[in-house]
């Protein structure tokens, strides 16, 4: 299968390639030349399926084309030791955990399975590739966790200094091996725009390979749709899977595009809900028509701070520019921190289910538009432990149990290299270390 850029300014490129660019060189991002479907025989069974069989099936839609079954097979299986339970809060509203992974949020999904395919590609040979990524706490955990111990390839986690929670941090600095923690004294923006101008770099690039692990990397982002199938398959356990509304908390958008693929291969989901924080871009664009790209602002919901959604440029691309058929696949919503708090505290004392920040916009906007005879299903992106602080706030001190997984990330010891936020240093530090 070949991909073709956004921009359409360049020839196509390979599966292999477009993972190891991560932006196509027009700056697009890679998109599969064909979406192919699922036969119908694999949704009349799909309920008997585990969500590694179901996502195996689904991989080979994607990369059939480009890795043997026998790899792609243990290639998904690796990637997916944990489960993606859906579990019911009230009346026809269900919430997927995809927390069960080892960094507890869902972008272990696209982080391990990355990994494992670049690892696949560099099996053998002498190449060498560097992932930056840099990160506000969720994606870095994620990715270098997913990397960790693989051979050929180190990864450079950026991070600002100060701004991200305790044990976002621990689940990064502390691994080691082929692990590398930058601390930049700055802000996230200013992490991006080092690793935005490492790319861009002649000097770097004539000697180094570098590739992105943000969800502007296919073999990040199309994992994701495992999940959708899976949901449909709970629910269809349950004779419950007509009429399903899935809802997504979205901040580059990643996770619902995977959705929107999902849909294009045939699976039955009725329509999406994007659901916003303050951060409300894509919202407003469905409102208007206009897309309108603005500084992001903080909000309790962090992980969806993004002012310029990345993966719309691939929403776009999906449906032909069209607002309009956009807006019949999708609905917006966006909600303040302090409709944030409110419903996760209600759905707390009410329904007896923590939500974590991100989750609880997905879940107001599914509980405010869920119509008569639908089902609805939100993404419960991370669980509330990642969060801690923002969620005892709301509910009450010592109501948050610490995860085993978390609490052993916490008892490492923090290994990181301070760098400033001058792109001269962190050239210097690249051309030094990295291989
Ligand atoms: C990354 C993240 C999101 C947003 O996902 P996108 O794919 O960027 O839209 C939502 N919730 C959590 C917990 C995240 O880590």
């Amino acid at each position: 299968m070949q991909y073709y850029s956004t921009n359409k300014s360049v020839p196509e490129v390979s599966l292999k390639l477009a993972v190891t660019k991560g932006l196509a060189d027009d700056k697009g991002l890679f998109m599969p030349e064909r979406i192919n479907q699922l036969p119908a025989s694999f949704f009349e069974t799909i309920e008997q399926l585990s969500f590694q069989e179901i996502s195996f099936e689904v991989a080979k839609a994607f990369f059939g084309e480009d890795i043997p079954e026998a790899d792609l097979k243990a290639l998904v299986f690796d990637t997916l030791q944990f489960d993606c339970p859906i579990v019911p809060v009230h009346d026809n509203i269900y919430s997927l955990e995809l927390f069960h992974g080892p960094t507890l949020a869902f972008k272990d999904v696209g982080g391990r399975f990355m990994a494992r395919l670049l690892g696949y590609f560099l099996k053998g040979n002498k190449e060498h590739v560097n992932v930056l990524v840099a990160t506000s706490g969720d994606t870095g955990s994620a990715v270098a966790n997913g990397f960790l111990g693989v051979p050929g390839i180190d990864v450079y986690v950026l991070y600002p200094k100060g701004l991200v929670s305790e044990i976002q941090e621990k689940q990064f600095t502390t691994l080691g091996q082929n692990i590398t923690s930058l601390e930049i004294d700055g802000t996230f923006d200013d992490c991006q725009r080092l690793v935005k101008s490492a790319f861009m770099d002649e000097t770097l690039k004539s000697k180094l390979t570098l590739t992105s692990a943000n969800s502007i990397n296919v073999a990040r982002f199309l994992p994701q749709a495992f999940y959708y199938f899976n949901a449909y398959a709970r629910l269809k356990e349950k004779g419950l899977q007509d009429e399903l509304v899935v809802a997504v908390p979205s901040g580059n958008f990643g996770n619902l595009t995977a959705g929107l693929f999902a849909q294009k291969m045939g699976l039955p989901i009725k329509r999406f809900i994007a659901a916003n924080n303050e951060n409300d871009i894509v919202y407003q664009y469905l409102q208007t028509g206009e897309y309108k790209p603005r500084p992001s602002v903080a909000t309790i919901a962090n992980a969806m701070d993004v002012g310029d959604p990345s993966n719309f440029a691939r929403i776009l691309d999906l449906f032909d520019n069209s607002h309009e058929a956009i807006c019949s696949v999708m609905k917006g919503f966006r909600y303040s921190d302090a409709e944030i708090r409110e419903v996760l505290l209600k759905v707390y004392t009410e329904k007896n289910y923590l939500l974590d920040p991100h989750g609880a916009c997905a879940y107001k906007a599914l509980a405010k538009d869920l119509g008569e005879g639908e089902v609805g299903v939100f993404l419960e992106t991370a669980h509330p432990a990642k969060f801690t602080e923002t969620v005892e706030q709301i509910i009450g001190k010592g109501n948050v149990p610490l995860p085993e997984k978390l609490a052993e990330f916490m008892k490492g010891e923090k290994l990181s290299v301070e760098l400033s936020t001058s792109f001269d240093d962190f050239q210097k530090f690249l051309l030094e270390t990295a291989k």
